[in-house]
C-alpha cells in the first residue's frame, strides 16, 4: 500500500469511522484509484468526493466507511445497491458479502463501474443499468439495501424487496442535505434511526 492509502485508513480508524477488522481489510484491499477518472487519480486517497463523469461523484471515503459499518455486512448477505457511480462502494461490499447487485441510471457510468470492478478482479458484483427506484425484483428479497443517492423517501419498491429483519441504509431528504437513515424491517414495517446529516447527489428518474 502507498503512504497516502495507509495514512487515510489510519485517519478513518482514528476518527472512529472504520471499526470492524474485516471492513478495514476490505478498505486495504480495494484500490480506490482504479475507480477514479485518470485526471483526479492523484487525489484518490484524500478524504473527499471526486467527479466520476455525468455530473456524479464517488463518495468520500469516510462516508463509504460509515455506511459500510452501519450495514453490518455478513458473508452470507445478498445486497442491493442503488447508485453504482464508480463501483467503489460495491467493490468494498463485494469483499464482505456473498453477492452485490448494484443499479446505475447512467449507461456511461454503469459501463465505467463494470470496467473498474473487472480491473479489481471482482466477480460477485453485478452492475445493472436501470432506474433503481424500482429496485430489482428478480433477485429479491435482499438481506441489505444501500442507497447512495439522495431520496426524498425510501422508495416503496425497496421496502418490499428487503427481507424481514433486513437493513436499509439511505440518505433521506432534499437535494442539498439529507439525514443518513438506517431502517430495519420489523414485522413488515420499517423502523428508522437517524445517524446525522450527509450530502449525496440526488436520485433521478
Ligand atoms: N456509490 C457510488 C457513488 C454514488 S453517486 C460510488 O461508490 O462511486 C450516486 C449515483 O446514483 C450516480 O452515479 C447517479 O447516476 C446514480 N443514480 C441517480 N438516480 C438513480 C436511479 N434512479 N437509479 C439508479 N442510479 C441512480
Amino acid at each position: 500500500m502507498n503512504r497516502e492509502k495507509i495514512s487515510l485508513i489510519r485517519q478513518l480508524i482514528d476518527s472512529g469511522y472504520l471499526k470492524t477488522p474485516r471492513i478495514i481489510k476490505a478498505f486495504k484491499e480495494i484500490p480506490r484509484e482504479e475507480f477514479i477518472p485518470s485526471g483526479y487519480r492523484s487525489s484518490a486517497y484524500a478524504d473527499t468526493p471526486l467527479p466520476v463523469g455525468c455530473g456524479q461523484t464517488i463518495s468520500a471515503p469516510h462516508m463509504v466507511a460509515i455506511m459500510t459499518e452501519l450495514l453490518e455486512p455478513k458473508k452470507t448477505d445478498r445486497v442491493l445497491e442503488l447508485g453504482t457511480g464508480s463501483g467503489y462502494q460495491a467493490a468494498i461490499l463485494s469483499k464482505l458479502v456473498k453477492k452485490i447487485i448494484t443499479i446505475e441510471l447512467e449507461p456511461e457510468l454503469a459501463e465505467f463501474a463494470r470496467q473498474n470492478l473487472k480491473k479489481a478482479g471482482i466477480k460477485n458484483a453485478e452492475v445493472i443499468c436501470a432506474d433503481g427506484s424500482m429496485g430489482w425484483e428478480k433477485e429479491s428479497p435482499y438481506d441489505k439495501i444501500i442507497i447512495t443517492c439522495a431520496c426524498p423517501e425510501i422508495p416503496k419498491k425497496l421496502t418490499e424487496q428487503i427481507k424481514e429483519g433486513g437493513t436499509i441504509a439511505a440518505p433521506v431528504g432534499g437535494s442539498w442535505r439529507q439525514e443518513l437513515i438506517v431502517a430495519k424491517k420489523i414485522k413488515g414495517r420499517l423502523e428508522r434511526k437517524s445517524w446525522g446529516g450527509c450530502v449525496f447527489v440526488p436520485l433521478r428518474h
